[in-house]
């Protein structure tokens, strides 16, 4: 605010104010009056007057990005960067970059490279910030658990692979090599602090999914394991399911189930990639008779008994059932 009582001259804003940043203005305005307007001031009054700063003075224009650098369409710029960033100061890179090419970098330019290329200066900090948390600091991550700080620096740029969840870090300790992809650690007993390292089990992620469908309980590292073995066997003896030759029913072909169709169908398929790719699938062009279905179903047989006696799958018994809900609604 302007203290009361007190006017900005006018002539000297005209004179002055386009030089420099608003802070620049400042200053120069405080040496000439002895007081000092705050920037909004500044802003307001030149406004009224109808003055602006220089464009590239202006303190927002600064650090504003001369040109869009998008480092993937740009290979001789980023070889450069490549070979001229020794991590030094963004503005001192700029400075060569700009000499080299004639237009500037900003400092978000320089740091999106650094970014996209792993190297950003580790272990240094130029600019203060907030102190360091010291490593062995623990924190609640947002789902509940545990995080413990293992470094200092982070080993990929820009991430915070330097946190650890602390049960994979007392994991890891215990067993003394790191938790292999595609692996979790289970607190055994259910207990998110129980960090006793007998109670951290590793579990593959592939068996979770047919673990948690079981329907089998655990409460312990050893009921823990023993539904890991069970979950193992499943999938062990769907592989063998479905890896298993078996005859196409449109071409009558033999042939293995593809990768694919071993990954998506539950059930071993019964058409072959071939006919499947031509749109030919077995099943499709069939017709049941879906009045005779309702008939059998009405006449007391299950939906299962009906499928068997006819030769279809369940489904199409449903269905038929499920059709003439449908009519009965619509009449
Ligand atoms: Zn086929």
């Amino acid at each position: 605010m302007m203290p009361r009582g007190r006017r900005l001259d006018d002539a000297w804003l005209v004179e002055h104010y386009a030089r420099g940043t608003i802070d620049d203005t400042r200053d120069a305005f405080e040496a000439e009056f002895g007081w000092r307007p705050t920037r909004q001031t500044l802003y307001v009054h030149a406004n009224r007057l109808g003055l602006h700063k220089d464009r590239e003075c202006s303190a927002r224009r600064k650090d504003a990005a001369q040109r869009i650098a998008r480092w993937s369409a740009m290979p001789e710029e980023s070889a450069w960067m490549a070979e001229h960033d020794r991590g030094q100061r963004t503005d001192l890179l700029a400075d060569e970059f700009e000499e080299r090419f004639g237009w500037r970098l900003n400092r978000n330019q320089v740091n999106s490279w650094r970014a996209r290329t792993g190297t950003q200066p580790k272990g240094r900090r130029l600019y203060g910030g907030r102190p360091r948390l010291p490593v062995g600091t623990e924190r609640v991550s947002k789902d509940g658990y545990l995080v413990v700080k293992v470094a200092d620096e982070a080993d990929m740029a820009m991430s915070k692979d330097n946190w650890k969840l602390k049960h994979v870090h007392v994991w890891e300790q215990a067993n003394g090599r790191p938790l292999p992809k595609g692996s979790c650690v289970y607190f055994a007993d259910g207990d998110k602090g129980n960090f006793d390292p007998a109670n951290l089990v590793e579990v593959p992620r592939r068996l979770v999914g047919v673990m948690n469908g079981l329907g089998v309980p655990w409460h312990d590292a050893e009921s823990l394991r023993a539904v890991m073995a069970m979950a193992e066997v499943r999938v062990r003896s769907h592989e063998v399911l479905m890896s298993a030759e078996r005859t196409c029913a449109v071409c009558g072909r033999r042939f293995v189930p593809s990768e694919r169709q071993r990954w998506t169908y539950t059930k071993p398929p019964k058409t072959c990639p071939d006919c499947l790719a031509q749109g030919r699938k077995a099943g499709k062009g069939r017709k049941y008779d879906h009045d005779q279905l309702r008939a059998l179903a009405a006449s007391g047989l299950t939906q299962r008994e009906v499928a068997e006696r006819v030769g279809c799958c369940v489904d199409v018994v449903r269905r038929a059932m499920r059709e003439k809900g449908e009519q009965s609604c619509t009449h």
